[in-house]
């Protein structure tokens, strides 16, 4: 197999958001996206006692893509202005589509709250192309037990698909454009080489621990590496035992504006997306 070379290698700044430290190695100054993939945000881990939320986002607007959360551990409630309300637990995964406006808040679950305990999560934002911006929004709360599991160098490493196709297997999140998500579990010693069709773009984000790429430099916790589009793949080798997101998808190749919350073509579009939330269009959240 051909490797593909690192094009850039970031480092997560920290941001502070109330009482959760949040990580963010997307966007840096260096890497503005990751076609289609337009934020990365890592959240926790955050250990509270009972009766604390670590997350506590107030009711916030999004229109023209996919947030979508990865939690790894801890409990979400979900609540949004079309009615609906979602809970996710360690391991569950929801793949959001904003689409044409939604305002919701995510706040740990009233288990979380009762228990305490951990909480741990991604918050990807996937880009969607401008004849998908103004979809109906849509949810896809995905259960940890329907994820498949692809075991490589005899259990050592375990990948979970999410979305897309890889190894004969289907993740059963659903897309608008081909993406691969890959959550990555290595052991030490734990070694795998990751196939990635040519033409997506491709990065993988380490949570923790330390892997080895291509046999050659290694990286530790809290680093993103993008790479070019050059090779079948590339290999990870874990010098401990670690985690990792695996995310590949085809660019979408479109002028971004982006403003706060809402992601869209053109300028005009963004001025659209702040009136229609003024006004109302993209409903009414009452907490
Ligand atoms: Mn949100």
């Amino acid at each position: 197999m051909k490797n593909r070379p690192v094009a850039h290698i970031t480092q997560a700044e920290h941001l502070n958001m109330g009482s959760t430290v949040v990580k963010q190695p997307l966007p840096t100054v260096k890497v503005e996206q990751v076609d289609p993939f337009l934020l990365l945000h890592h959240f926790g881990p955050t250990t509270t006692a009972p009766g604390s939320d670590p997350l506590d986002v107030g009711p916030h607007p999004h229109r023209g893509f996919e947030p979508v959360t990865f939690l790894y551990s801890g409990g979400i409630r979900h609540k949004d202005s079309r009615g609906n309300e979602g809970l996710l637990r360690g391991g569950d995964v929801q793949w959001m589509t904003a689409g044409l406006g939604i305002i919701h808040s995510e706040r740990a679950s009233r288990e979380f709250l009762e228990a305490g305990g951990t909480m741990e999560g991604i918050q990807l934002w996937v880009n969607l192309p401008r004849k998908h911006k103004m979809a109906q929004p849509n949810y896809q709360d995905i259960k940890a037990a329907q994820i498949p599991e692809i075991l490589e160098d005899n259990g050592k490493v375990r990948l979970r698909l999410v979305a897309g196709q890889y190894q004969g297997k289907k993740g059963p999140a659903r897309t608008f454009t081909p993406i691969l998500a890959l959550q990555a579990e290595l052991n030490t010693g734990g070694y795998v080489e990751v196939q990635i069709p040519e033409h997506f773009n491709a990065l993988v984000y380490i949570l923790r621990g330390e892997v080895q790429l291509n046999e050659n430099f290694s990286y530790s916790g809290e680093t993103m590496l993008h790479f070019k589009n050059e090779g079948a793949g590339f290999s990870l080798r874990a010098k401990a035992d670690s985690q990792a997101l695996i995310l590949a998808g085809e660019p979408i190749g479109e002028p971004v504006a982006q403003w706060g919350p809402y992601v869209m073509n053109t300028q005009t579009e963004i001025m659209e997306a702040m009136r229609d939330y003024q006004m109302g269009k993209m409903g009414v959240y009452i907490d």
